[in-house]
């Protein structure tokens, strides 16, 4: 099958979260299984343009038509670590991808309208013609929009689309300046709510809404944040769309990439190890105390990977490390925040900490250290508000650091609760689990995990292994994505 991909992100060379990760370990898993798989992305000046090989021109006049007029752009192809990507450039005065960073700019739902819109024009008159479209978030949820009501009439007719979902909470919310720009040009049509109007808003479309009403399949990267998507708040509004489109809507837990994620092969960690020789792990730590300057005592190491974002319930990170360092844990947090509040939160907490020896805050994006903290901490603490997957618990799952979750997302179909779970036997459970917001749901499941660290030693590592045990690669959800593919190509 032909299959071309249309993101925002794709890891290592443009990430900024999981999203990245799903789009290169996804295409690199149907290529291993002898599909034919393309990248298409913004080329954005922030990019990591290390990670890309042999970049070279495309396409060189590429115009876009925007706002009745049209827009040079220039497309370069270049291999991501065996991916073949190609990268958009718009030559005009908006500098669409030229901000120093992906996201966060005002006119964000303008400059990926933009993109989604060249992405399509490219495959046009570059005469390519996947089975199927792939799109992600709300940064492209206008492509099936605009496939179906414009690309569709110029050649376009047998293209497929999926559409996934890796967070509700952005969803891309403009005016009817979008429909202007992009030529969807029939205002009052977009604007009924069964098209693209906001849910809440009535003057505003919402591109989100878009790609579920349009696109052949939709689905979200869990099964259970589908359900909650579907019945809970926590589908931000779009839950009676998702009612309504119910038939092609699914979840579809995100892998994680084996080439990437394994404690046997990485080659960002000091000790490589295995399920059989997991003692090695210990040297790994050792390097990891060494590395922020924790003091080497018989204590375990407690972590915190991820975003600082009100989703990832910072208040509970904020509490973990306390709690950690009162039950005589060391805590190693690695985490950057764009919210200013949040942002001096942690730099405060970082300053106060500074001198204490069982205590690193690291603040900032760092992927070798990512790997470093997986290897060597014992457990790692992620108590999301929401997590539609959910990736740290898998990579440390997979490193054998036990995961400490709130049951919330992915969270719930990838850790079981080694006191509680009625759904695994004994043997199959991998960490701990709690279901509430406040201190003390957090605080029991951290005290079950670091008592059995400290009073069972034996006990821990057979936890750790069983953890190690479970496959969350690729291999499996690529499948099902396939199966989306197959269903929706012969529609
Ligand atoms: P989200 O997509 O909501 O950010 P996920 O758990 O799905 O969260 O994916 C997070 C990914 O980003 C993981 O690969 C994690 O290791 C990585 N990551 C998050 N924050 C950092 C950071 N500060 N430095 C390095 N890697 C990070």
């Amino acid at each position: 099958m032909y299959i071309v991909q249309i993101a925002s992100e794709c890891a290592p060379v443009i990430k900024a979260g999981g999203l990245g990760d799903v789009v290169y370990g996804l295409s690199t898993e149907l290529e291993s299984q002898g599909h034919s798989v393309e990248l298409i992305l913004p080329k954005y000046d922030s990019m990591r343009y290390d990670h890309i090989w042999g970049i070279h021109d495309a396409y060189r006049d590429l115009w876009v038509p925007w706002y009745g007029a049209a827009i040079h752009c220039s497309v370069y192809c270049g291999w991501v670590h065996g991916r073949v990507c190609f990268f958009i450039e718009p030559h005009s005065q908006d500098n669409f991808f030229n901000r120093g960073c992906y996201y966060g700019c005002d006119d964000d739902s303008m400059r990926f309208a933009f993109f989604s819109k060249a992405a399509l024009e490219f495959l046009l008159v570059s005469n390519k013609r996947p089975d199927v479209i792939h799109c992600h978030d709300w940064q492209t949820g206008l492509i099936p929009v605009m496939l179906y009501e414009m690309y569709k009439f110029h050649g376009m007719g047998n293209q497929r689309i999926c559409y996934t979902i890796h967070n509700f909470k952005h969803q891309g919310i403009d005016g009817a300046r979008v429909l202007h720009a992009t030529g969807l040009n029939n205002e009052s049509h977009y604007f009924q709510y069964e098209q693209l109007r906001d849910n809440f808003n009535p003057f505003a479309i919402n591109f989100m809404k878009g790609g579920i009403v349009y696109a052949n399949a939709v689905n979200t990267v869990s099964p259970h944040h589908a359900w909650e998507a579907h019945h809970t708040d926590v589908g931000a509004g779009l839950s009676h769309t998702i009612h309504l489109h119910q038939h092609k809507f699914s979840g579809i837990l995100n892998g994680i990439d084996n080439n990437f994620w394994d404690p046997e092969t990485d080659r960002y960690i000091p000790e490589n190890y295995n399920i059989d020789n997991i003692d090695a792990k210990a040297k790994n730590k050792k390097a990891l105390r060494e590395r922020l300057l924790l003091q080497e005592v018989n204590k375990p190491i407690v972590a915190y990977i991820g975003r600082l974002d009100a989703q990832k319930g910072v208040h509970l990170v904020h509490h973990a490390i306390y709690h950690s360092l009162n039950r005589g844990a060391q805590f190693v947090l690695l985490g950057s925040a764009t919210a200013p509040d949040i942002n001096g939160q942690f730099q405060h907490e970082k300053h106060v900490l500074n001198d204490n020896p069982h205590v690193h805050l690291e603040l900032g994006f760092n992927e070798e250290l990512a790997h470093l903290i997986y290897a060597g901490a014992d457990m790692i603490v992620v108590p999301s508000n929401y997590e539609p997957c959910g990736l740290t618990q898998i990579i440390s799952l997979k490193y054998g650091t036990v995961p400490i979750v709130r049951a919330v997302g992915g969270l719930v179909n990838t850790v079981f609760d080694r006191d509680y779970d009625s759904t695994k036997p004994p043997e199959k459970r991998n960490g701990y689990v709690f279901n509430d917001t406040d201190y003390h749901a957090i605080d029991f499941a951290m005290e079950r995990a670091l008592w059995l660290w400290f009073n069972d030693k034996d006990e821990y590592r057979m936890l750790t292994k069983q953890g190690m045990e479970y496959d969350y690669s690729w291999n499996n959800s690529a499948n099902d994505y396939l199966g989306i593919y197959e269903t929706i190509r012969h529609k």
